[in-house]
């Protein structure tokens, strides 16, 4: 079924929908004011812990401006016990800046924070160092080498994302999986991309964890009014390159990325090309951060993981974020020509 997408321009306290019908709603999302869709989000964190014998709510924050109104409105659920917190992946291959702003935010909002870290790190998993530890090929083969591309997504998300977050949920449950729950709240949103209309749903079980998402019917309006009438923070990474930043495998980098974040972020930038030469040293077939190997393809709508957002394939045609910044006034049209002669297409 079409959808519209919202428009930003929307006059604060009107109504407003995602449209159509998300695959996994029970019926299309009425139109609803700000204070509905606010008063509905905690109709849904309210079922969650009817249903379900939860132990631990904890809000994902990924140091996306999603995520931050997400934790802003589930601040109140998160005093229930020992476990509760805000929690961070720290991934590894991320920018610092994102990080500090998590950190700052949840202590200015007097919140405990857990920040989460990979098992196997993404330089050890670039450089052919993890080796699998079950299956056939344990204790004798690598899991993963070199940068990943798309192929490589599943690989990545798994063991920088998932792995601390099972591990995170083992950890306060035990064996217990099946008589005691852990809440993730996290910020996947209905009007987000088409994927996230397919895909997201309210309340979403799995094993020992709910997924929860109770922001998922907001507009982008309605984030945008949520964050103006409660003057929330904002993460400049995500206004400068419009991602949260804090999980860079670069699986669907489009092209120039790692320019664009060294304009922005040098040492990250610096961080990685480092990486870049270990792996060529070592002679690692894809030793470049954010070059799609040879013959290998982006299927539309093939991001996998509940929790790549930010990633999306790159869509034919996107605009190059240097335009928007020569727009803003942020970079002259100079070092908009500069810019994007570094970012031509590099040889092999
Ligand atoms: S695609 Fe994005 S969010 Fe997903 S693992 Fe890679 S960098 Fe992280």
């Amino acid at each position: 079924m079409g959808r519209r997408s919202t428009d930003l321009g929307m006059l604060p306290g009107m109504p407003d929908t995602v449209g159509g019908h998300p695959e996994k709603a029970d019926a299309p999302p009425p139109a609803r004011t700000l204070d509905e869709a606010i008063a509905r989000a905690h109709e849904i964190i309210g079922e969650a812990l009817d249903r379900f014998p939860i132990v631990a709510r904890q809000a994902l924050m990924s140091g996306g401006n999603d995520s931050t109104v997400l934790a802003h409105l589930v601040r109140p659920y998160l005093d229930s016990s020992e476990h509760d917190a805000i929690v961070h992946v720290n991934t590894g291959i991320g920018i610092e800046q994102t990080r500090q702003y998590v950190r700052d935010t949840a202590a200015g909002w007097g919140l405990p924070l857990r920040e989460l870290h990979p098992r196997d790190s993404y330089d050890a998993l670039v450089l052919g160092r993890v080796i699998a530890r079950t299956g056939p090929n344990a204790g004798r083969r690598q899991v993963w080498m070199g940068f990943p591309g798309p192929a490589g997504h599943r690989v990545m998300y798994r063991r920088l994302k998932d792995e601390p977050l099972q591990r995170n949920r083992a950890a306060i449950l035990g064996s217990a999986g099946r008589s005691r729950k852990v809440l993730y709240l996290a910020g996947m949103r209905w009007d987000e991309s088409q994927r996230r209309f397919r895909n997201a749903a309210e309340i979403d079980p799995q094993g020992g964890i709910v997924w929860c998402s109770p922001i998922v019917h907001f507009t982008n309006a309605q984030m945008h009014e949520y964050r103006r009438r409660y003057g929330l923070p904002c993460n400049e990474v995500a206004d400068l390159l419009h991602m949260s930043g804090e999980c860079l495998c670069g699986a669907y980098a489009k092209p120039g990325e790692l320019d664009e974040i060294e304009a922005w972020y040098p040492n990250t930038a610096y961080r990685i090309r480092s990486l870049e030469k270990q792996a060529a040293d070592l002679g690692i077939k894809n030793c470049r951060w954010g070059q799609k190997p040879a013959g290998a393809t982006i299927k539309p709508g093939s991001v996998a993981g509940r929790l790549c957002s930010s990633c999306p394939a790159p869509t034919p045609g996107q605009t190059d974020l240097f335009d928007t910044w020569a727009k803003q006034g942020l970079i002259t049209a100079e070092q908009t020509s500069k810019l994007a002669g570094a970012t031509a297409p590099r040889a092999a």
